[in-house]
């Protein structure tokens, strides 16, 4: 089957599909495979200039589509990835590496996103207060911001894609997107969906090419007045630096370093399935994967036993094959990354217990495959157990209590996710007040989030905002305050108070 049917993407600008103005483009590569799928723009500033303009243009007519009937083309939309689903999925798996099962809950992610934004439509809730004056009304709206700058990496290039594009478009905001040049396809994919579904010119815009170039340029715009961006923190800091010079609202999604805290009392087999799953499920390059679990000295020998058992019979491979549990990493780069950390590791004094190394036997050396990898007696300052690696390495850390797991858990830079694994109803209870990060998962590993719940975190995880749920709505609109006075004359708020 061809899934890809051109040799080089376009940019979507105003609603047609057009050459980069630099002329230049550079290939995707397939990490399972290291063949070349397409050819990706890596487009200039002047192309960026362009959709800014032709978004502003689009977004004055947008805005005035009543909310539900802008809400019908994210419908439709969701109903194109729904008869898509099969299709996306493996084009997903293709160019970021993630098996096919993981990729069909993306694109499905996705879908979720169009139908529960599209409901919003019908809702985009104001409040209506009393006045303090006579004869007054008084209540607050959300009013769209005008043209978003989306930024979006390539861990998960079309569910990040519609956290951040779909309460923005249902906002009435008009949208210019730099997706990862690793994964464009996506991209690609969904700005067709768009056009097909009906989505007026100009309202989406994707322009293809580098952070520094096309990403840099979206910061300098005047008239894009919101970024919103998901990746590394050096990355993440440097765009906020620069928003806040301009004035301009910034939403960060920044990684994590995501632990599992593993109780005496806990069902060990469920634990060590949340573990896996969490750990080396998309190779370990989730914002949210487990790389630290904190583990009670009492079922430590138990835990290791058990991990490395299940560790063993992971396949690990092409995605495709729907045999294979765990894909390649997205580059060469990503994997002397995550070997690095592996001598960093020894040289700390950790204990590798199994993996730590890339694969390049048979057919693994065609792609970028690292071991699964598990270190023990890590202890929680060691940099395995305070930097994000984004491989598939865990950190095993004994403790002693569930005072000091937590304790353990929140003494890291990132605050996305956690998890604890007890039948103490009070541990539990204790657990989801104390652990500072902005997801915290029960009996379950670090991920797993639903679309209509907020998604984001503490510290340095990121500013304070949240990705996907409603409250993805607070950065693509703003609050307006209206007040109506019917009294016929002149109220002086706090002065005509009787
Ligand atoms: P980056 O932060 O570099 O990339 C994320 C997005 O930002 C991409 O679209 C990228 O474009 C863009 N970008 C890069 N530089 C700039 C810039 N100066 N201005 C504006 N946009 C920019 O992450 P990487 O892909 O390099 O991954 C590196 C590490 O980041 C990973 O190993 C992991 O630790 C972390 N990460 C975390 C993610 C998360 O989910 N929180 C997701 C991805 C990465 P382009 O790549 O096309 O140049």
């Amino acid at each position: 089957m061809t899934l890809i049917h051109e040799e080089q993407l376009k940019n979507f600008i105003d609603g047609k599909w057009v050459e980069p103005s630099s002329g230049k483009a550079t290939a995707v590569i397939n990490p399972a495979t290291s063949e070349t799928l397409v050819n990706v723009p890596l487009s200039a500033a002047s192309d960026v200039e362009e959709a800014t303009s032709a978004a502003k243009k689009a977004q004055k007519t947008w805005a005035l589509v009543p909310a539900p009937q802008r809400a019908e083309v994210l419908y439709r939309v969701g109903l194109i990835m729904k008869e898509r689903k099969e299709r996306l999925s493996q084009l997903l798996t293709m160019e970021n590496g993630k098996v096919i099962e993981e990729a069909r809950g993306e694109v499905q992610e996705g879908i979720d996103m169009a139908f529960y934004m599209a409901g919003e439509g019908r809702r985009l809730f104001g409040q209506t207060t009393p006045s303090e004056l006579k004869d007054k009304f008084a209540m607050s709206v959300r009013a769209p911001v005008g043209v978003v700058g989306i930024i979006t990496p390539w861990n998960f290039p079309i569910a990040i894609a519609t956290w951040k594009s779909f309460p923005a478009i249902v906002a009435g905001n008009a949208v210019v997107w730099k997706p990862a040049t690793e994964t464009p396809i996506m991209a690609y994919e969904l700005a067709k969906i768009f056009e097909e579904a009906g989505l007026p010119k100009g309202v989406i815009n994707v322009v293809f090419g580098s952070g520094s170039t096309v990403g840099e340029a979206m910061i300098e715009q005047e008239d894009i007045r919101v970024i919103s961006f998901t990746g590394s923190n050096e990355v993440g800091r440097g765009i906020a630096g620069k928003c806040g010079q301009r004035l301009k609202k910034v939403s960060l999604e920044m990684g994590g370093k995501n632990g599992v805290i593993v109780m005496d009392d806990a069902d060990l087999s469920l634990a060590v399935e949340g573990i896996l799953w969490s750990a080396y499920g998309t190779s370990g390059q989730r914002c949210t994967a487990c790389s630290r679990v904190m583990v009670h000295e009492k079922v430590k020998d138990e835990l290791e036993e058990r991990l490395q058992k299940e560790i063993a019979k992971l396949s690990i491979g092409n995605g495709l094959d729907e045999s294979i549990k765990v894909g390649p990493i997205i580059n060469r780069a990503g994997l002397e990354k995550v070997k690095s950390y592996i001598s960093i590791g020894k040289e700390e004094g950790a204990k590798l217990l199994t993996g730590g190394y890339i694969m390049e036997n048979g057919n693994h050396k065609k792609g970028n495959y690292f071991a699964p990898t598990l270190f023990t007696d890590v202890k929680p300052d060691m940099r395995i157990a305070q930097e994000e690696i984004f491989g598939p390495v865990v950190s095993l850390i004994p403790v002693k209590s569930f005072e000091e797991a937590v304790e353990i858990n929140n003494s890291v830079e990132f605050g996305l996710s956690s998890s604890i694994f007890t039948q103490n109803v009070n541990q539990v209870f204790a657990a989801q007040r104390d652990l500072d990060t902005g997801i915290v998962y029960v009996n379950a590993g670090t991920t797993g989030a639903e679309i209509h719940l907020p998604f984001g975190g503490t510290k340095g995880t990121g500013n304070g905002h949240r990705d996907s749920g409603v409250a993805a709505l607070d950065v693509f609109t703003e609050w307006k305050a209206v007040y109506v006075d019917f009294s016929g004359k002149l109220q002086r708020a706090q002065i005509d108070v009787e």
